[in-house]
């Protein structure tokens, strides 16, 4: 009783002093709010009965995700706060603006670079390591080693990659890596990086990967010049997953010193752009898999190991919940979805390409197949098509690939045919874009009761902006930078 009283007067600073994690994974899903972790959840108790791992951390809290200028946050805005701990512009990448003068003529804006949580982890002694499904020097990795008032400045961002230090970069590759139109141009970006002393490998197989070890030096692993594949489009494709990126990271960051690793899952929001919930299971469940690593990891390093894991913001605006399903959702139901919504198109340029009078008849064998979706059957399987919806179906996909003269596309077939899953698995989206919705931090190990909404509350001296339960993004960084020193 005593140990509570004092606990609560001095809840700060007695954890303060309790010991900090030697080795801190944060995991950034993009675009993975509430929401996403939901129905993969759901998912995983209908076909496997069991949670998301993510979902069962002992510590959660919802987080704020707004930006500096905007209620929707990007990820550069986002990633930028749960690096860096400050809040900025959306579309700037580790920096903030900073106004001087007044009125048009004489307004001058200039960034300031802010220093993110793996440079703070680095000049405390410990390693860095930077890891994505998407590309190396897209926002979100950015965020944590780049300092540029546009995200879109894929080369310069990664002049800073490799100008970081960083001890290990892993996933997909860099945009625009040998960008000879850019005013900042020296070189292929990778060629630089070996100027510079990293060992860099376009990986494939687990034989390219075993080449790298901690005697490498300085590592950039890298195992396509865009992004790692779809999950759910490369079940049958040898490829690198983002998990074997974070195994490889933990076996070349270790040290006595410890490490700091960040692991984004890119392409959840993706799958959120494109209102295919499928395809963010996928992406949600390549993520768990990475955080499973982290997770093994912490049992072999009990009182030792930090695991974080949240969203950079919510994208789609997805719903759980349909009035056609009732109250009951049939989320098992996208184990039925074998592709994303992409490899529609894709499958029907190829037919095209042989036959331009392709007609929906020769593309229903794929949408059956990979989507679930049934043209003929049983009246009472729940997969099997309308009239009005076959109709439709139709209407889209002649006037998308034999429109009359002067006809004009309505809408594609391939976000009719994701809706039109959408309607028998009780989800659907309201945005092809961001939206506000908190996301959800958890966390598990040595440091953890910090990210609990009461904890954070009491440090910000629970300020109306702080209410009592939940956080902004930037606490996140705030406290791994106590935590890392
Ligand atoms: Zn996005």
């Amino acid at each position: 009783m005593k140990k509570q009283i004092l606990a609560m007067l001095f809840g700060v600073a007695m954890v303060a002093v309790a010991a900090n994690p030697k080795y801190v994974f944060l995991f950034i899903g993009d675009g993975m709010s509430a929401p996403q972790r939901s129905i993969v959840d759901e998912f995983l108790m209908k076909t496997e009965n069991r949670h998301l791992l993510m979902n069962e951390f002992p510590v959660k809290a919802a987080t704020k995700t707004s930006s500096a200028n905007a209620f929707v946050t990007d990820s550069a805005a986002s990633g930028t706060a749960i690096a860096c701990g400050e809040k900025t512009n959306n579309g700037v990448i580790g920096m903030v603006p900073e106004v001087k003068g007044e009125g048009e003529e004489e307004k001058e804006v200039t960034y300031k670079p802010l220093e993110s949580i793996a440079y703070v982890a680095k000049a405390a002694g410990k390693k860095v390591g930077i890891v994505t499904s998407v590309t190396i020097n897209h926002a979100t990795p950015a965020s944590f080693y780049a300092h540029r008032p546009n995200r879109g400045q894929y080369y310069e961002i990664g002049l800073d990659l490799i100008a970081s230090g960083f001890d290990y970069f892993g996933g997909g590759g860099a945009s625009n890596y040998k960008d000879e139109k850019c005013p900042a141009y020296k070189g292929d970006l990778y060629e630089l990086a070996k100027q510079e002393g990293y060992a860099v490998g376009y990986v494939k197989t687990q034989e390219d990967l075993a080449k790298f070890t901690p005697e490498s030096g300085k590592v950039w692993l890298y195992g396509h010049h865009g992004s790692l594949p779809c999950e759910l489009d490369s079940r049958n494709i040898v490829d690198l997953r983002l998990e074997d990126y974070v195994r490889k990271g933990i076996e070349l960051l270790d040290n006595p010193n410890g490490f700091f690793m960040m692991c984004e899952g890119g392409a959840i929001d993706w799958g959120g752009h494109a209102n295919d919930a499928g395809y963010v299971l996928g992406e949600v469940l390549a993520l768990e898999k990475a955080v499973k690593l982290a997770y093994e990891f912490a049992q072999q390093h009990p009182d030792e190991t930090l695991i974080v894991v949240t969203g950079d913001h919510e994208t789609g605006g997805l719903t759980l919940g349909l009035a056609n399903t009732g109250i009951t959702g049939h989320i098992e139901r996208l184990a039925l979805q074998k592709r994303t919504y992409g490899q529609l198109e894709h499958r029907i340029s190829h037919l095209m390409k042989d036959d331009p009078e392709t007609t929906l008849d020769e593309i229903k064998p794929f949408i059956t197949r990979n989507f679930g979706l049934k043209f003929t059957g049983e009246a009472d399987d729940p997969m099997l098509l309308t009239a009005e919806e076959i109709a439709a179906l139709e209407d889209v996909f002649q006037k998308q690939y034999h429109p009359a003269e002067g006809e004009k596309a309505s809408g594609s077939i391939r976000s009719l045919v994701i809706a039109l899953c959408g309607k028998r698995t009780g989800l659907t989206y309201t945005t092809g874009g961001h939206s506000a919705l908190p996301v959800i931090t958890s966390a598990y190990g040595v440091g953890a009761e910090r990210f609990t909404g009461e904890f954070a509350a009491q440090v910000l001296n629970n300020t109306p902006e702080n209410a009592k339960g939940d956080f902004e993004n930037t606490y996140i960084s705030q406290t791994l930078k106590e935590l890392v020193k």
